[in-house]
């Protein structure tokens, strides 16, 4: 059991800024505006994917989303402290764990030339249409089974129960000798739930997940607060 996982939240976690709304931000900040407005009635993943066929009906090529990802802040100390841990320890998974979407991540990490550092990639299906339209669906199809959180996932995925099947995927709990999990929403307490004594909760502050943990509490594993992506580097330099 010399194995080490670290999931990772995308949307400033990974990464620092949101996807689904930084896209928006750059190419139609109009629609950004409503989708403020809409996230109350609308799930959010169906919210993005209405706004994402609008987009394209006004003419937004697909070309122009992907530069939108390219031009996403991502900090160059996360990108050289995963490389470098990479190099030095193959023991270790590092996983993502996502809202955002197929896509999206996949634009922006190869833009970075680090996709190869991800063993698995969990988020929403995604895919471009022939004449360059996200097709953007829900993790979890609305028409299948669905998940059975009751700590407050959204509809598209629970969090908790994906971790719990990566890990059941690679032989189980006992076969990680630690777990990290970086990250930043609210939708990541839900997968700290299922951390034990020995791993490590690295939470984002000032962010609501810190909240939802000084709240609801209940978590058996430690917790580090972080701010900045260098402190990231500082932490897996270490492994
Ligand atoms: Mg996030
Ligand atoms: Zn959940």
């Amino acid at each position: 059991m010399s194995k080490q996982l670290i999931t990772f939240d995308f949307d400033w976690s990974l990464s620092e800024q949101d996807t689904d709304r930084w896209v928006f931000e750059v190419l139609d900040p109009k629609k950004r505006r409503q989708m403020k407005s809409l996230k109350s009635t609308v799930q959010w993943t169906d919210l993005v994917a209405m706004k994402m066929k609008e987009l394209h009906a006004d003419g937004i090529t697909r070309e122009q989303v992907e530069e939108s990802l390219r031009q996403m802040p991502f900090h160059p100390a996360m990108k050289r402290g995963l490389i470098n841990l990479k190099e030095r320890n193959k023991d270790i998974d590092l996983v993502i764990l996502s809202n955002s979407n197929e896509v999206y991540i996949r634009t922006i990490l190869e833009h970075h030339k680090i996709t190869h550092l991800f063993d698995s990639i969990i988020t929403n299906r995604a895919s471009w249409t022939e004449d360059g339209c996200l097709d953007l669906k829900r993790r979890v199809d609305p028409n299948g089974e669905q998940h059975k959180c009751v700590v407050g996932c959204s509809p598209n995925m629970c969090k908790g129960e994906e971790l719990e099947r990566y890990v059941e995927s690679k032989g189980g709990w006992s076969n990680y000798k630690k777990v990290f999990y970086v990250g930043d929403g609210g939708n990541d307490y839900c997968p700290l739930l299922h951390l034990r004594q020995q791993d490590t909760a690295l939470a984002r502050y000032p962010r609501p997940l810190i909240n939802r943990i000084e709240k609801e509490g209940n978590l058996k594993c430690s917790i580090v607060k972080w701010v900045g992506a260098w402190e990231i580097e500082e932490i897996v330099d270490q492994l």
